[in-house]
């Protein structure tokens, strides 16, 4: 594609970035295929095409208006249109930049400006987000079913194993999950406890930015990710293998913490090395010999492949592979491609389309008659429990929950 940037961004580094992507796009439409929210609406603005012209309009000089920034923020970021793509043109990228600067030049209504610094004000952070879920979880009984349904039961965490292996690996707590879901890292803890592996989570870590960064917030997220640096660094160079990470959404920003923080004379090369040392929990199993996981337990397993697993890290197949390895049977899952309409804050911000994919999706998750239903994503697993008639867990849960008799 042809692109005449404009004075104001010509020549920059983010410039020539958007620039490179701008020109790898032949325009060809293959990925309207793939896109969730083109598939709803049926209009070219809202499928990456549209996006991408509109985002290379803004970047050759067009005043965008809140119609432009309507269409970008109906897309989910979900990426599957990045998988579809015969050309190898990096949406999510583009979509982030385009943002950024459609956010600096058309202001918002003040209800959705509300909402959106209400959400950053909130979410990243566990002492602000943790009393409010408590106390919307102390009067869920006395809620409507609509609203009682949108608030998570508490969870209690299994018990986390003592550090006894020298092998070690770092876990990222995250923001959300610590209060929504605490047995999910305390589940990976005991399951990678049986394959002589110790997890352990650092105390002064804190949300890994994603919730920022897609409010177009980089400054706050930034910050978020040097205090991750800074709280990891000490146990990287003292021997911690890796940073295993339960939430994919969470996995997909630390992976970029070397991209983002190129330009960062402090915190470039730390980055780097901590974005190179990071792991989806689904890579770690992977490599490992889990033989010890398996029994005869045959339970009947849909599994929700979020678009951060599947698209953003490209580890399409790989859970799925470690379930069946382990003796569950996996239902087949139609349209799996498909983002359930989570996506970080959009089923807050969007409410109509997140609950429309989120109806097609329990549709596709339910048609193969399991028994429970499983994903990677504590976004994912939140949005999909408000909609589901079956319990909704994360894999490590249902290996974490064997009788395999088999601690090393
Ligand atoms: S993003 Fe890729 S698939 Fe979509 S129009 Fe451009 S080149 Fe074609
Ligand atoms: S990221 Fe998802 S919603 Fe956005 S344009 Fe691509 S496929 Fe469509």
């Amino acid at each position: 594609m042809q692109t005449n940037l404009a004075d104001f961004i010509r020549d920059t580094p983010v410039g020539n970035e958007a620039d490179e992507i701008l020109r790898k796009c032949v325009h060809c439409g293959f990925c309207t295929a793939t896109c969730p929210t083109y598939q709803l609406l049926g209009d070219e603005l809202d499928s990456p095409r549209g996006r991408i012209y509109l985002i290379k309009q803004v970047l050759e000089g067009k005043r965008p208006t809140r119609k432009t920034q309507l269409h970008l923020d109906r897309c989910l970021t979900c990426r599957a249109c990045e998988t579809t793509c015969p050309s190898g043109v990096r949406y999510g990228r583009l979509a982030d930049i385009g943002r950024e600067i459609v956010e600096q030049q058309v202001e918002r209504s003040l209800v959705d400006a509300a909402a959106r610094r209400g959400l950053g004000w909130v979410l990243p952070h566990p002492s602000r987000f943790s009393p409010l879920l408590k106390l919307g979880q102390s009067v869920r009984p006395l809620m409507p079913g609509a609203i009682r349904q949108k608030i998570p039961r508490r969870q209690r965490a299994r018990a986390w194993p003592a550090a006894r292996h020298s092998r070690r690996m770092l876990v990222l707590d995250g923001c959300v999950q610590p209060a929504i879901a605490p047995d999910i890292n305390a589940s990976a803890a005991a399951v990678l406890d049986r394959l002589g592996i110790s997890l352990v989570n650092v105390p002064a870590q804190v949300c890994c930015g994603a919730v920022s960064y897609h409010l177009s917030n980089p400054e706050a997220a930034l910050d978020f990710m040097r205090r991750n640096i800074d709280a990891w660094w000490p146990h990287v160079e003292g021997g911690a293998e890796a940073i295993v990470i339960t939430a994919t959404g969470c996995a997909v920003m630390v992976k970029e913490y070397g991209e983002l923080l190129a330009d960062d004379s402090i915190y470039a090369e730390k980055a780097a090395r901590i974005s190179a040392m990071t792991r989806d929990l689904a890579q770690v199993i992977a490599a490992e010999d889990a033989s010890p996981l398996r029994n005869g337990d045959d339970t009947r397993v849909a599994f929700h492949s979020p678009c951060t697993l599947q698209h953003g890290q490209k580890l399409a197949g790989v859970v799925e592979g470690i379930l069946k390895g382990a003796g569950f049977v996996l239902t087949p899952v139609p349209d799996a491609h498909l983002c359930c309409g989570s996506a970080g804050t959009y089923s807050i911000l969007q409410q109509d389309l997140s609950t429309r994919l989120l109806k097609n999706k329990v549709t596709a998750l339910e048609a193969g008659n399991p028994q429970v239903i499983a994903t990677a994503n504590i976004g994912c697993l939140a949005h999909l429990q408000t909609g589901a008639s079956l319990p909704v867990v994360h894999w490590i849960q249902l290996l974490a929950d064997r009788d395999t008799g088999s601690a090393p």
